[in-house]
């Protein structure tokens, strides 16, 4: 057995086997074979696979983004029938008596190299798509396909780093724990982890060579365990009873309104980033969504996605919150949160450079198409609205005009739309500081302690360097909280925390003394806050 020490991101306790996670691209090895037609063979049969991939794909976003949209899944399965591209790997396999994994990279850098090269805009634009066919065909002959491939038991994950679009594509349901080298435990991966209730842990020396062995995850003391021996697996089964039986006391809370013993109630809400994480907001009876990050939308595709596909994702969530509140946060990409298709230029500070509403307000086609899609959706249960790294009152006018923009061109169109709240993110020192103004101008303001933090301290939250003087308590922090509550109650604005300070147990009863009308936290926080606020007194 072999212990390591990181840092904990998130507690819990996970036992499973650990899968070595490395891009796709690094995966290929060069391997001699020894029979050269079962490799061929191997080809065959993972290509057979692919095109069945395809034509699913196809099927399924016909219905979703139309058959034009399609159409790509249709190009994807003719190059891979394409005679060329076939015998190339017919060739490498037979002539250097290597592993069909090695023989399709190989073809697919060669072809999409060509391409590449090519003056036809059209066949340029095929260099993406030849690569992304290999890729697919690698996939499944090293098992690694699907949902950024996890295979099919459920693994402890260990990376050099994960980056928030690999992260949000991973099967969930397949997922123990992450273990990474790198990343921050502000970071979103980290926040991702916290949201999909995942043990985690960074700054761990890790080794590709505990690829498929047993280990123990110990969120709360920020050990991993490889090769556990018998007594050490017993004992953190035994741990792991015991948390699930703590865990079955909250559960006791479900049902309880979120109430202080002298009355005072609190919204207690969830932060989400998918569809799939609503059945952990109800499994944890969260009174609504405080926080939905709309951008991990747009970090799993690779393309922007559609009004049409958004619309389905928003309608779908509100239609699984019957009566509650569901609050969808605009666009809030940039930073560590990159996206290809945006085609953003390298910044010196991308933490404080081109992100959020900055893209939106700027890209503002980029901005209706989320907005319309948001207001479609509110006809079907109850959508607040809220715009990130805002800084000043004329940034939420403009705002504001492109909301009745959009209504105008719905009525016009006789789409229907609800009414929706608009709020604030609070997140920069300026916007702490006017809060007084744009109080007028909003419904509710939400903190975002996790960048308020940065700014307010200067302290790049991605910078593990800094994580022990990333200090979200503060002084300048908690000021500034009491600061932008007393401002909004003045003007009728609620205001509620959506950065990971809002599940600061230590913190809780503190914020209720200090007038937070909502605090939204991650889904399996919910019930540990409840616990707090129902046997609390306000005074
Ligand atoms: C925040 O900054 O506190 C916040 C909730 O937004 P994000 O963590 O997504 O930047
Ligand atoms: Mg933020």
């Amino acid at each position: 057995m072999e212990q390591f020490n990181g840092k904990s991101i998130y507690n819990g306790i996970a036992i499973g086997r650990i899968l070595f996670y490395s891009k796709n691209q690094q995966q290929v090895k060069r391997n001699k074979v020894e029979d050269v037609e079962e490799e061929i063979a191997r080809f065959e049969s993972a290509k057979a696979k692919a095109m069945e991939q395809l034509q699913e794909l196809y099927a399924k976003a016909v219905e979703e983004v139309g058959e034009s949209n399609a159409m790509i899944f249709e190009v994807h399965s003719m190059m891979l029938e394409d005679e060329d591209y076939n015998e190339s790997i017919y060739n490498i396999i037979r002539n250097e008596e290597v592993n069909a994994e090695f023989a399709v990279a190989t073809t697919g850098d060669n072809f999409s190299t060509m391409f590449a090269e090519m003056e036809d805009e059209y066949f340029k634009a095929r260099a993406a798509d030849v690569k992304d066919i290999s890729e697919r065909v690698i996939a499944v002959l090293t098992g690694l396909e699907g949902e950024a491939g996890l295979g099919d038991e459920p693994v402890i994950v260990v990376a050099e780093d994960l980056a928030p679009s690999e992260t949000v594509q991973m099967d969930k349901s397949k997922l123990l724990a992450f273990v990474t080298r790198l990343g921050s435990s502000n970071s979103h991966t980290a926040i991702l982890a916290r949201t999909m209730n995942i043990p985690a842990l960074i700054g761990v020396e890790i080794s590709e060579a505990w690829d498929g062995k047993m280990a123990i995850v110990d969120g709360k003391q920020g050990v991993l365990f490889v090769d556990p021996d018998v007594a050490t697996l017993e004992t953190y089964m035994e741990k792991r009873k015991r948390e699930d039986a703590q865990r079955e006391l909250l559960l006791q809370l479900k049902g309880q309104p979120d109430v202080t013993k002298d009355g005072r109630h609190i919204h207690l809400y969830a932060n989400i980033g998918s569809v799939a994480d609503v059945a952990n907001v109800h499994a944890n009876d969260a009174a609504g969504i405080g926080l939905f990050r709309s951008e991990f939308l747009y970090l799993e595709k690779d393309h922007y996605p559609t009004e049409e596909e958004q619309f389905q994702v928003y309608k779908t969530v509100v239609q699984n919150m019957p009566g509650k509140k569901v609050i969808i946060r605009t666009l809030d990409i940039g930073a560590d949160k990159q996206v290809d298709y945006f085609e953003m230029e390298q910044e010196e500070n991308p933490a404080m450079g081109y992100r959020a509403i900055r893209i939106c307000l700027d890209r503002v086609e980029v901005f209706k198409t989320q907005l319309r899609a948001l207001y479609r959706a509110s006809a079907y249960g109850m959508i607040s609205i809220m715009f990130p790294m805002v800084i000043s009152v004329s940034e939420v006018r403009r705002i504001k005009e492109i909301c009745e923009e959009v209504k105008r061109e719905l009525s016009d169109s006789d789409i229907p739309y609800g009414d929706v709240e608009l709020g604030i993110m609070i997140e920069t020192p300026a916007a702490v500081m006017i809060s007084d103004l744009l109080a007028k101008e909003v419904d509710f303001f939400s903190i975002g302690t996790n960048d308020l933090t940065q700014y307010t301290l200067a302290i790049d939250r991605q910078n593990p360097k800094l994580d022990n003087i990333y200090d979200a308590h503060h002084p300048a922090m908690l000021r500034m909280i009491q600061m932008v509550i007393d401002n909004g109650h003045k003007e009728n604005c609620w205001v509620g925390i959506c950065g990971e300070l809002g599940a600061d147990t230590t913190l809780t009863e503190r914020f209720v003394r200090m007038g937070i009308d909502e605090l939204s936290v991650a889904p399996s926080m919910v019930l540990p806050l409840r616990n707090i606020i129902v046997n609390m007194s306000v005074d």
